[in-house]
Order: C-alpha cells, then structure tokens, then sequence
C-alpha cells in the first residue's frame, strides 16, 4: 500500500467559484489565473472545470504550451510577458498575448520579425512598484507601441496591493483613469480581492477580471471574511491517514524539540503528513486538523513525514482513521485551507501551491 497522503482537486468547487466570480462580474470577461500551476493543483486537473472560461492567464511559456496541447484555442496572457526574444517566436506561433512592462520588452518587440502582429497589455504601475510604467511614462509607451507594425491591438493593465484590505482601490484607480481616460483599449484590472470586494465601484469598468485565489476557494482577505462568508468552495483537499498512536502520560512530551508537554494523560495520533508534503513546518500547537472528520488540534513539531495531533475529541479514532489537513472531510465536514495557513503564519496561496510533488493526486482528481 502506497503511504496514504493524497491530494484530491474537487472539479465541481472549481465551475462554482467560476460562476461565483461571473456573478460579480457580470459584465467583464474572465482571465482564469492558473500561473504556478494552477496554484498547486495542475493545469491539467483543472483545465474542464475552468473551460467555460474567455481565457487563461499565467507566466510560465511551458504552462501556456500545456494549455495549448490541451486543445484550448481562446485566449492565452502572459501576466509577466516576455522573458527574452526567443519568447516574441513562441508567441506569435502559439498566439499568446503578452503584458509590457518595461522598456526592454519594447525594443524586443520593435526587432522582432513576425507575419502575425500580436496583442499586447500594458502595464501601469499604479503604486505596487513591481512590474509596469510609472503613470508619467505611460502614454509614451503607449505611443511607441502604437507605432509598431508587430502591434496590432494594445490593451491596459494594472494590478492593486491593497484591493484586500482597509487601504482600497481608491488611489489606484485615481492614477489609472488620469492617464488613460482618453486611450482606447480594453481594460483589465482586478484580481480577486477586487472582484470580491469592489464589485460597486468597479462595475462596468473593466473588460477582463483576472481572478487566481477565488478560483480555488481561498478567502483573499481571510479573517475579514472566510471563503464561505463569500460562498467559496474548496478545490483542493490534502488528506492522510493515522499510522501509530501513542499514550502520553502527564509530562510526556511529543516529538522534535519536546515543544509539547502532555498536561494530563492524552492519547495522541501519528499522521503520515510532513513538511516533505508541503504541510507548513511553522503551523504551531493548536493547528486544526480533521480526525474522522472532526475538529482536533496539531500538537508539537511539525517533522518531515509526520505530525501529531491530539485525539482527545475523538476516543473512536485509531490507526487508519482519516485526516484532513485542509478541505474536506468524507463527512462533509470543511476545513477551510485558509484557517490552517493563518495558524502557519501564512496564506491559503503558499499552502496550495506548496505541495511537494511526492504526495499522488487522487485519480478522480477533474
Ligand atoms: C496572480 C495574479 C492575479 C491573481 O491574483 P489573485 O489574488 O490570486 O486573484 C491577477 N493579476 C496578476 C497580474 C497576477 O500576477
């Protein structure tokens, strides 16, 4: 028997948040996010429950081949553009369009020889200070696009650092519109936390969203609100099994470091999941976990292949019970992904696109 780690990705979670995001934005088309992987699960996994999507955006030229092998004909954005000149080729013969941010990618495209003139999102950097002009450069890139023969369409991007939390949007959609009120051109400008979030303000304003995390069930500003406060749905479950128990007497400590001491006698599981698995190595005493699919908590070290969790609020439970580390229970019961990734230090995005390639993914897995 393979060690029973698995990872599931849940197909039908993956067509509701889609139509969730739809909803949101009724008018505007959708860039379905499925850089890195698509975070974690597998572009391959999610590809039939995302297809009713306008088009596909992520980074990496090999993904974009991957969806292209895949049969998708629509719409293909890079979201970091082009890497070198080599990469203005794969572009024009897979038909991707690129974002521009820089100078550099210009003058690419200025040398680049090509029969099919391609289109194009530039990008402002309205205060995130990554990628993008600054809003003072912008026009000028703009007219220097707009003069190159291999440019047939040029469309405007932005991206906002704060659309999740108390700061807004406000000042992001001040600097955008005072550049580009009078360009033509589509618009693309929310991620998740914008969809979400600033549905009023953004309404009618954007011919793209670009939705990621929302896709895949993650709240984008957990605590403020949980993914089922947004009815989210989790796409991807990370699951194992109990594999020893031990009986801790008053004092007795488990694992690395003895971090953690039994206050009374307890009886704790051995869950064949570690760091190894992507399982966060910072989740501290206390984490949630699912034992038969009821709440308990992770106690001591997190170690390479396993955890230890506190079978106190299951005295059924033994070796071969299930747990969850995050998603669904065979019960029903959810543990939000975003609830341990808090309890970690981290965000619901890292654990997601974090685990390990040892662990199988579960063949009904979309
Ligand atoms: C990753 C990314 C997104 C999606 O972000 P989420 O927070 O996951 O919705 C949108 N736009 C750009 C440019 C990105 O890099």
């Amino acid at each position: 028997m393979p060690r029973p780690i698995l990872a599931t990705v849940h197909a039908a979670a993956l067509s509701h948040n889609l139509a969730r995001v739809r909803a949101c934005a009724p008018d505007a088309r959708v860039w379905a996010v499925v850089k890195a992987n698509a975070y974690g699960h597998g572009i391959e996994r999610v590809f039939d429950a995302l297809r009713s999507t306008d088009g596909f955006a992520l980074l990496d030229l090999d993904e974009a081949r991957r969806l292209r092998a895949l049969d998708w004909r629509g719409p293909i954005l890079l979201l970091e553009g082009c890497f070198d000149a080599r990469d203005l080729e794969l572009c024009s013969r897979l038909s991707l369009w690129h974002t521009v941010h820089c100078t550099e990618q210009i003058d690419r495209l200025a040398a680049h020889k090509t029969q099919l003139a391609h289109r194009v999102f530039l990008k402002m950097n309205t205060g995130m200070n990554r990628l993008g002009f600054a809003p003072e450069r912008f026009r000028a890139a703009w007219i220097r696009l707009k003069d190159l023969p291999q440019v047939e369409e040029i469309s405007l991007l932005q991206h906002f650092p704060d659309a999740d939390g108390p700061k807004g949007i406000d000042a992001q959609l001040q600097a955008f519109d005072a550049v580009t009120h009078d360009l033509p051109g589509e618009r693309t400008l929310s991620n998740s936390a914008a969809i979400l979030r600033h549905a009023g303000t953004l309404a009618g304003r954007s011919d793209w969203v670009r939705p990621g995390i929302v896709l895949y069930g993650s709240a984008p500003d957990f605590p403020a609100h949980s993914a089922a406060d947004w009815d989210l749905r989790p796409t991807m479950t990370l699951s194992s099994r109990l594999i020893g128990i031990q009986h801790l007497q008053t004092g007795d400590t488990v694992g690395y470091g003895s971090s953690f001491a039994a206050e009374a006698p307890m009886r704790i599981g051995v869950v064949a999941c570690g760091y190894a698995d992507g399982y966060p190595r910072h989740a501290a005493t206390g984490t949630p976990v699912l034992v038969d699919g009821v709440r308990c908590r992770m106690v001591g070290r997190v170690s390479m292949d396993m955890i230890t969790v506190d079978l106190t609020p299951v005295p059924k439970a033994g070796a071969g019970s299930e747990v969850t580390l995050w998603g669904c229970a065979s019960n029903g019961a959810v543990l939000p992904i975003d609830e341990v990734a808090r309890a970690a230090g981290t965000v619901g995005y890292e654990l997601m696109c974090a685990v390990a390639p040892r662990v199988p993914f579960a063949p009904g897995s979309a």
